[in-house]
Formats: C-alpha cells, sequence, structure tokens
C-alpha cells in the first residue's frame, strides 16, 4: 500500500499548470521588474526540452473549462506593454514559436508614453500572441469608487476597440491588487481575470482569479515549476482594523506553514486538518500577503490595508 501511494505521489504532483508573468525586458534600470533576454531564452528552451507545453492563457482557459488534463501547461503573461518587451522579448518568443498574452496597459499606448508600445507595435504583437486589458491608467483599483473602477474600465474597452475592432475577454489587475468589490466589478466586463498571488493553477481553479507566479532577474524556473496548489477550505482571514486577528481553514495535511507579510513564516499545527492560527498583527505595508503552504504547495491572499 505505501508503496503504491508513493508510486502514484509525483503524478499527482504534477497535476498543475504555471502562469509566468514577466514585465521589462533587457531594461536593467529597473531590476525588480526586469528579466534579460538571455534568462528568457534560457528558460524557454528548459520548458521546451522538458516536453512543458506552451500556450495561451485562453488556452489554457479552455482546458480548465473543459475539465481536461493541465499537466505541464506553461502560460507566459506579459504586463504592461512595455516597449523593451517589444524590442527584446518578442524576438525570443518569435525564435522558438512560443506564443505569450500581452496585458496592455491601454492609457500607454494612447498617449504614447515613451518606455510603452504604441498602437501600431502592439497589433505587430497581436500576430505572435493574443492581448488581455491591464486597465486604462493602471490605477490602484481597490482605492476608486465604483464609479471610478467602471469608468477606467469602459475607457479601455472603447480604446480597444477603436484601434484594434474588437475586446479581449481577458483582464489582469494593475498591480496584482483587488479585493471582492474590485473583483465583482471587472467580472462585469471580463470573464478571463489574473491577479498576482504567487501560485499553480489546477483544473479547479476559478477562471476569474488565477494565480501567477512573476519571473525577474536570474529565475530558477525549474523551482517555479514545483509549486504546486494547496487546497485549503473555509480560507478565512479575519481582519480588524488593519490588525490581522485570526487565519483558518482546513486542509488535508497534519501542519501547515503560515505566512503574512512584515511578520514572515509560522508553523502551524492542524486538528483533523484544521488549522486556525490567531496572530493579532497590525498590518504595516498597504499590500500584504497570507500564505499557506505545506511543502511546495501553496494558497495566497492577498490583503490590503486601509487607508
Ligand atoms: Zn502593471
Amino acid at each position: 500500500m505505501k508503496r503504491l501511494i508513493l508510486f502514484l505521489l509525483p503524478l499527482w504532483l504534477l497535476a498543475e499548470a504555471h502562469i509566468f508573468v514577466l514585465h521589462r525586458v533587457d531594461d536593467f534600470r529597473y531590476p525588480t521588474t526586469d528579466i534579460s533576454s538571455k534568462f528568457l531564452e534560457k528558460d524557454i528552451k528548459y520548458l521546451l526540452s522538458h516536453n512543458y507545453k506552451i500556450v495561451k492563457l485562453s488556452t489554457l482557459v479552455k482546458r480548465i473549462e473543459n475539465n481536461e488534463s493541465v499537466d505541464k501547461y506553461v502560460v507566459f503573461n506579459i504586463d504592461d506593454s512595455f516597449k523593451s518587451f517589444y524590442k527584446n522579448g518578442l524576438p525570443v518568443f518569435k525564435k522558438y514559436h512560443v506564443p505569450f498574452t500581452l496585458f496592455v496597459y491601454v492609457e500607454s499606448a494612447d498617449k504614447h508614453y515613451g518606455d510603452f508600445m504604441n498602437w501600431k507595435q502592439i497589433k505587430d504583437v497581436s500576430k505572435y500572441g493574443e492581448l488581455g486589458v491591464h486597465s486604462y491608467s493602471h490605477p490602484h483599483l481597490a482605492k476608486l469608487s465604483d464609479k471610478q473602477i467602471i469608468e477606467d474600465t469602459q475607457k479601455a474597452i472603447n480604446s480597444f476597440k477603436k484601434h484594434l475592432g474588437y475586446v479581449p475577454d481577458m483582464y489582469a489587475y494593475p498591480y496584482g491588487e483587488y479585493d471582492k468589490r474590485v473583483k465583482k466589478i471587472i467580472n462585469n466586463y471580463f470573464k478571463i481575470i489574473c491577479n498576482q498571488n504567487s501560485g499553480a493553477v489546477d483544473k479547479n481553479t476559478p477562471i476569474n482569479d488565477l494565480d501567477r507566479i512573476a519571473i525577474t532577474g536570474n529565475v530558477n524556473i525549474a523551482k517555479k515549476l514545483k509549486i504546486g496548489v494547496l487546497n485549503v477550505e473555509n480560507f478565512l482571514v479575519k481582519k480588524n482594523k488593519n490588525t490581522i486577528e485570526e487565519i483558518r481553514g482546513n486542509v488535508k495535511h497534519p501542519y501547515v506553514h503560515i505566512y503574512i507579510t512584515n511578520l514572515g513564516w509560522k508553523k502551524i499545527k492542524t486538528n483533523n486538518g484544521y488549522f486556525d492560527y490567531k496572530p493579532d498583527f497590525r498590518l504595516k505595508t498597504y499590500r500584504n500577503r497570507v500564505i499557506i503552504r505545506y511543502n511546495n504547495k501553496i494558497k495566497t491572499k492577498l490583503i490590503l490595508k486601509e487607508e
């Protein structure tokens, strides 16, 4: 029996897809959002030689919707439509005939911001990949009123219609920032929505809340591919006046590690799969993450500090 479980385990661990997100390519002025084209090429070569299937986001989503295996599927997202991607990243994707999904920061194209692609370049890019919407003005959505979020979204939609004649059904939150209210509004306009919580994707992942793993610098993609989905039922982060009072949920594991931004990791034993952690931690920064981890499997929740 034990041997059988050990034999099945690796297969089960691999039943996940990964969405990687990158921003700038060979723009060494911004090391925290940049990847070098050399490393990007190395990563793509690694994936192809290890039988990963690199597909567009819409292809991955179709497989999730059809309840098909997403094992060894990989998607590249590019956020912000930087000119450095057009110049240094696109040639790598073209060289290996690998598709991608580019999320356009619409205002930057409309207003010809220096570091960003114009509509002609975006149209060119769309021949090799597909496009999604990354808002109009790249705002902190959670800080806007409902009306402002709708206005920003409508502007992005109108500009897409005007310049390309269609509107994608994919959206990536600027800064990966969202809450329940933001998600509800954006979901009225887009079917496929990406956040920026580190995590993998499996057949049960909701397509309007897709985790993505950022890749920058000399990333070890083999290590990132080991990240799996942790199933947490009844996952709750109880926050009161910017203090995290309690984190609880159910998992099928004897313990979990719990991370909070600016506090770090803590190992919590479960009781019949139930974990309950009362950190009583006051949030320090605007954007915070709570991560539940068991071995390589993780589940992340974004917690925004109220200002
Ligand atoms: Zn962005």
